[in-house]
């Protein structure tokens, strides 16, 4: 470890309890994804206050983000400023039922204790580029009924904060991401390095139509709404064996309907569906047998049915371990005793993250962190350890960035040198616009 180097763990261990006060302020105000307001605040305030930097607020709703530094490359590392509803946490707010289930709290840590660490006058005079910390809103996919009404009222066009960014051109000028989360596949060590493949999914909101009638009086006039999602239901099932086990194709619904009385036939349903997969290709072919099965089920039944598309997110390119985040890894296990080991190529996570986008785009230089227990998104979910939690993943991260950039960015360059963009900007574009008008154009009846 080097004198900056040294320097940059200093800074951390001596800021080690403001780091974890920010932490778990935020920690006990989770907010839903484009309206994380407070966050972004006490983000803003972080940057400006301890690190002397300009942020910018308002990116897409809420993002916040400041650098230091203006010259090519910038590495920019991120950090998620949303909760998940999960209103049997015990920190979960409780009149919205948020909670920081999913730790974005923890990368927030991360990204602030980065930017502590980078802006030192010394340390950022090292830097043959420029280091971005960026505050994103929305990782968590914003459901179809609430998509709609954030394109009605102008907020938002993109379920995810990460597409909206893209789509509104704020990643431009941006040359590598820095990404990180608490681990989201088991790992034993401290810190899991590089991007595990993650599977891209779709949305689908499918309305069917029937007709009520009353089920004792004129069964023979209704058209039963309900039957025709158990015949489509029935027939995915039976799809399912036509699914390869490596495309981990997975199928979520919810089922929603107008309360009625029991003697009146069902009328109207409504199926929010995800479809997900490890590729694109399988995800659309999946994404084809079910809406046979609707359509087919619906013909059945002489049934109305409506299928609309919403976004998800594009599945993740796994990426081993770059040189600078394995070396910064090494100091951290000579200086301070933390484990790691690099993403397996053997392991998918079936999950999905908007970081899946961003990986089209750039190179994405990505770790995973210890420090908590129980479940992700999970009543459970638990900060057992603050320093590992809080403390190194900011270390991890600023050591990385300090690497990728020192040298006149040798690093840096190497990697975007070697990145092959798998979709041009302009087909990332083609592909988010196909969602522009996509959303059904009404809150839901129920
Ligand atoms: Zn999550
Ligand atoms: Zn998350």
């Amino acid at each position: 470890m080097n004198t900056i180097e040294a320097r940059i763990c200093r800074i951390l261990d001596d800021h080690a309890s403001e780091l974890a006060a920010f932490a778990n302020d935020i920690y006990a105000h989770a907010e839903l994804g484009y309206t994380e307001h407070r966050t972004a605040q006490r983000v803003a305030d972080w940057l400006e206050h301890l690190c002397g930097l300009h942020p910018e607020t308002g990116l897409a709703v809420t993002g916040v983000r400041a650098q230091v530094g203006t010259a090519r490359p910038a590495v920019c590392l991120i950090g998620e400023l949303d909760g998940i509803r999960c209103p049997e946490h015990p920190l979960a707010v409780p009149e919205t039922g948020m909670s920081h289930a999913c730790g974005h709290h923890m990368q927030l840590a991360a990204l602030a204790g980065a930017a502590l660490a980078l802006s030192d006058p010394e340390i950022a005079a090292e830097l043959g580029g420029s280091a971005v910390f960026f505050a994103v809103p929305c990782e968590e996919h914003v459901p179809m009924n609430r998509m709609a009404q954030l394109q009605q009222d102008g907020v938002a066009d993109y379920c995810g904060g990460k597409p909206q960014l893209l789509m509104d051109r704020a990643f431009d000028g941006i040359d590598v991401a820095v990404t990180t989360h608490a681990h989201m596949v088991h790992c034993d060590s401290d810190f899991l390095l590089g991007s595990n493949s993650t599977s891209g999914f779709l949305s689908k909101l499918i309305r069917i139509k029937g007709r009520a009638s009353h089920t004792a009086i004129s069964p023979e006039k209704g058209i039963n709404a309900l039957d025709v999602v158990t015949l489509a239901r029935s027939a995915i099932g039976m799809l399912r064996s036509t699914f390869r086990d490596e495309d981990c194709i997975r199928i979520g619904e919810v089922v929603r309907m107008r309360s009625t009385a029991v003697n009146v036939v069902p009328d109207e349903v409504i199926v929010d569906l995800q479809v997900r997969a490890k590729t694109w290709d399988a995800l659309l072919e999946t994404d084809k047998k079910i809406d046979r099965a609707y359509r087919g089920a619906a013909y059945a039944f002489g049934a109305d049915v409506e299928i609309t598309d919403g976004m998800g997110y594009l599945p993740t390119v796994p990426c081993l371990p770059c040189e600078a985040l394995t070396q910064a890894a090494s100091l951290l296990a000579d200086a301070d005793g933390n484990t790691f080991e690099s993403v397996s190529p053997l392991v998918h996570n079936a999950a999905s993250t908007d970081v899946g986008d961003l990986s089209h785009r750039m190179p994405v230089v990505n770790f995973t962190f210890s420090g908590f227990s129980g479940t992700l998104h999970g009543a459970d979910f638990r900060i057992t350890n603050e320093k590992a939690a809080y403390v190194q993943p900011a270390k991890l991260a600023a050591l990385t960035i300090y690497r990728l950039l020192r040298d006149n960015a040798a690093q840096a360059r190497a990697l975007t040198d070697r990145f092959q963009p798998t979709m041009t900007a302009e087909q990332y574009r083609a592909y988010a616009a196909r969602f522009d008008s996509g959303f059904v154009g009404e809150p839901s009846p129920f």
